[in-house]
């Protein structure tokens, strides 16, 4: 069987490992338009970006391993188009058959439209390892940056330039930071750190435009604010990489729709991690995460082998901002109760998401307690009352 993986990310280089894991010995080929080979993204908005980690510790396999697997990694190549009959990709470097197809095609950053100014030079996105090698030259000390968008990309370049000495401004159009992933007590928690770090953030402010003849020189916020500006960083959310599918015909559905076991419309057509949505719970939906990647790209892999593994995701995410670790278990999208608990330190505490009396998430900030008694009892499908969790004086009784 020749398999072929469209996108080097993380899901790809998961799925890769574990199709030889499990004694796919057949051609093994990943195709990714990035020069470099897979890399660890999360590190790219903390450490990387702070300049406290290399490009050595950010690969996920040396050169030597994708030899020694005998995986055909075939960078700076990008795939135009999947002939569905013929069994057949086209690159702008020729064609390649495959029995098997997966599509690990991760998602781009959104971005401001020229017309706002989103083209200007010294504004910028971090997404990839050419957007951070791009813009950690430029995070100078004394120079003042303005973040848009108040999720985990902003929040935790907003650390980073504050740890580097800049003056950093937080800008978010909803009424609060955090809005898409996390309860208003957790914003909370994070609002607090960032403004006890000098952080300015300004919620429920929309932007007009980015200012500047070429290069920025400030951010006009709707109602007639100016915000001046030596550089500019949008973390305003990503869209899932699906045009290849679309036009392949695949079915699209919040990124390509895969059923319970990570197939696409077509039968020899995989997908894994971000562009990837798949039914869970009665929705269908899409995890932005690594974790995501890794567990989905190793479940394609079984499945290709014929396993008929069902995806039960497990999410988990992290956060490092300043000295503080945000972890997260579960997915709280559609919770109906917040239970709160105040942690032992400063900035500190775990946020619980209940949805019809079954709890669904948890987050922590530096309560490692709190995160892996949360994730045990949402892993296990147990769920204390939450009253029990608000008046427990040690949550290990909990288990
Ligand atoms: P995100 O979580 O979608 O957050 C983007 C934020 O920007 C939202 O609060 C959004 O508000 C706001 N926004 C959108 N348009 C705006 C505008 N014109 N002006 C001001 N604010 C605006 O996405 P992200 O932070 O860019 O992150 C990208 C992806 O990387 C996500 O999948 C994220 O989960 C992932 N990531 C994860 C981690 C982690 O787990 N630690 C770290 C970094 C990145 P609305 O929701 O109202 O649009």
């Amino acid at each position: 069987m020749r398999i072929v993986i469209i996108g080097a990310g993380q899901a790809a280089a998961s799925m890769a490992a574990r199709l030889r894991v499990r004694g796919h010995d057949g051609p093994l080929t990943v195709i990714g338009s990035e020069p470099v080979a897979p890399y660890q993204r999360p590190p790219l908005s903390k450490a990387y970006l702070l300049g406290d980690m290399g490009l050595d510790r950010l690969l996920l396999r040396n050169e030597e391993w994708w030899a020694e697997q005998e995986i055909e990694l075939r960078l700076n190549e990008s795939v135009n188009a999947i002939d569905k009959a013929a069994k057949l990709v086209t690159t702008d470097h020729g064609s390649l058959p495959y029995d098997a197809l997966a599509l690990t095609t991760g998602a781009s950053p959104k971005r401001l439209p020229d017309a706002m100014g989103g083209a200007l030079s010294g504004v910028h996105v971090i997404r990839s390892l050419s957007d951070v090698d791009a813009l950690a030259p430029q995070m100078q000390a004394g120079r003042r940056m303005v973040v848009i968008g108040g999720g985990y990309i902003g929040l935790e370049a907003a650390a980073v330039g504050r740890k580097l000495g800049l003056h950093v401004t937080v800008v978010e159009a909803a009424p609060r930071i955090l809005g898409r992933v996390a309860a208003p007590q957790t914003a909370d928690m994070m609002r607090e750190l960032h403004a006890s770090h000098g952080v300015q953030i300004l919620e429920a402010s929309g932007i007009e435009r980015i200012v500047g003849p070429d290069r920025v020189e400030a951010v006009a916020l709707q109602g007639g604010r100016n915000l001046p500006a030596d550089l500019v960083i949008t973390g305003i959310g990503v869209l899932p990489n699906v045009s290849l599918a679309k036009e392949a015909g695949l079915h699209i559905d919040n990124g390509i729709a895969t059923d319970d076991q990570g197939r696409s419309s077509d039968a020899a057509i995989w997908a894994a991690g971000d562009c990837a949505s798949f039914p869970w719970q009665g929705e269908r939906i899409r995890l932005e995460s690594v974790g995501g990647a890794i567990d989905m790209g190793e479940l394609v892999a079984d499945n290709m082998l014929g396993a008929g593994r069902i995806y039960e995701p497990k999410p988990w995410f992290w956060s490092d901002q300043f000295d503080a670790k945000l972890q997260i278990a579960g997915l709280g999208t559609g919770y109906d109760h917040i239970v709160s608990r105040k942690g032992d330190g400063t900035h500190g505490g775990s946020v619980w998401y209940f949805r019809m009396g079954r709890l669904i998430a948890v987050d922590a900030l530096n309560d490692a307690r709190a995160y892996m008694i949360g994730k045990r009892l949402i892993e296990a499908g147990k769920s204390p009352q939450p009253d029990e969790i608000a008046n427990a004086a040690n949550l290990k009784v909990l288990l």
